[in-house]
């Protein structure tokens, strides 16, 4: 990046790799940066114009002042915009099927948050998923109305008919905000048909937006399917190595994005550059780290599914016919099973979860998800303790449940910890 690259016009011609190549080669050219092979980091707050008159034209076009031609704003402030930034989405977009644009932020949930901010207008509506992210159930559920005068109504989307009723009912929405494989039960939404359902209900103006953590680029691709905004906490299998805190908001069309950057840019969620690089090393490796991690945690699932301790067992690769819609969807929809399983375990309570939990030895008893370390959680009491006992029970977030992320050891050590925590269950 540099002024001289007014336009990122060597993003497109990647189109034709596929995208475990593109975020290698896109939002990066050696020789504007001393020909350094890997990106720099770019760790400064400001930058220098060639002259006052670019310097006011470059606020021209980053506050869309008079005078905005819609070129690129150049290099300004960080607040506003910083190579490492621009380099990590422009390998965003690369690496996710349908996407144009994309903004990264210095969390998941300030991804979610500004998007909603700056695309759902006051007294709109949004339907969201139940359950969602305890974080994005706060939002959804108590800020958006209590705050920002925004009716939200929770439905449980993998059941088309209840979605379709509401929006029957209670359309048209402003946004339909879907979580799938949801955390942490992992059902699936089928967001082809919600997309249609948004078209027909919508008087064109109900945006879907998907939060697309659990399964990433790898696995599922939200825009194919009709989404207008597909959404990420980069903190989990993004960052991949659990050392940071991050978030992307991507788009199809330029006009959302801009928007969301400019909501951005104003409250002032602006992702460190240090950030920033760490998470574009990361895309690198993300497709490796992804597909291994799904294969370990098939593994595991498959010798878990039928212990005498586990009453059931939730991972998308073992779906089978018998599931009905859920495996139709993950068929049609999903590329893999992702690597989060979540465990129901067999006539115990909290305290026979607490007891299996503080005997594993390698899974971390930890929150988050989609690093290179396997760890394990009790959602009830943790991730999703904000939810009301109400939601909680009806989306059978129970005292026995725990989800496992897994990671990239060996699934044989993996089997083990396991076992051997179930034997005190
Ligand atoms: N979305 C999902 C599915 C999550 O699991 C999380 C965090 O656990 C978030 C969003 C929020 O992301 P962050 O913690 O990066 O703010």
């Amino acid at each position: 990046m540099s002024h001289e690259n007014s336009e990122r016009d060597y993003k497109d011609p990647l189109r034709r790799y596929n995208p475990a190549t593109s975020v290698i080669l896109a939002g990066y050219r050696p020789r504007l940066s001393e020909y350094s092979v890997k990106v720099p980091l770019f760790r400064t707050s400001t930058f220098e114009f060639e002259s006052a008159e670019e310097g006011a034209k470059f606020f021209e076009r980053a506050y869309h002042l008079p005078g905005d031609d819609g070129e690129n704003p150049g290099l300004v402030y960080s607040r506003l915009n910083n190579p490492n930034t621009e380099i990590v989405e422009d390998k965003l977009v690369a690496g996710e099927k349908g996407a144009n644009h994309a903004a990264v932020f210095p969390s998941g949930m300030n991804a979610i948050a500004t998007t909603v901010l700056a695309l759902v207008p006051q007294q709109g509506k949004i339907l969201y998923t139940n359950p969602v992210y305890g974080g994005t159930y706060f939002l959804l559920k108590h800020l958006c109305p209590v705050r920002f005068g925004v009716e939200t109504t929770a439905v449980d989307t993998s059941d088309l008919k209840a979605v379709e009723q509401l929006l029957q009912k209670e359309g048209p929405f402003d946004m339909i905000f879907l979580e799938t494989p949801a955390n942490p039960i992992l059902s699936q939404t089928d967001i082809a048909a919600i997309s249609e359902l948004a078209r027909k209900y919508g008087e064109d103006k109900t945006l879907v937006a998907v939060d697309n953590t659990f399964l990433g680029p790898v696995f599922q691709s939200p825009f194919e399917l009709g989404a207008d905004l597909v959404l990420y906490s980069a903190t989990k299998f993004l960052g991949g190595h659990s050392d940071i805190i991050a978030g992307a908001a991507l788009s199809r069309v330029a006009d959302l994005i801009n928007s969301v950057r400019d909501y951005r840019t104003i409250l002032g969620g602006t992702i460190a550059s240090d950030t920033a690089w760490l998470l574009t090393r990361s895309i690198e490796t993300l497709w490796v780290r992804m597909e291994r991690q799904a294969q370990k945690a098939t593994k595991v699932a498959e010798v878990l599914k039928d212990h005498p301790k586990i009453e059931k067992l939730l991972f998308p690769g073992l779906l089978s016919e018998a599931d009905g819609q859920a495996y139709e969807v993950f068929r049609k929809q999903c590329h893999g099973p992702g690597s989060m399983i979540t465990l129901l375990l067999k006539n115990t309570d909290q305290a026979g979860a607490y007891r299996f939990l503080d005997h594993l030895q390698i899974f971390h008893l930890a929150v988050s998800l989609g690093g290179t370390e396997s760890l394990a959680e009790h959602p009830r009491s943790m991730t999703h303790s904000d939810m009301s006992e109400e939601d909680l029970d009806r989306c059978g977030i129970s005292d026995s449940m725990v989800r496992l992320s897994v990671g990239l050891e060996s699934s044989d050590d993996l089997i083990e910890d396991l076992m051997a925590a179930l034997k005190v269950v």
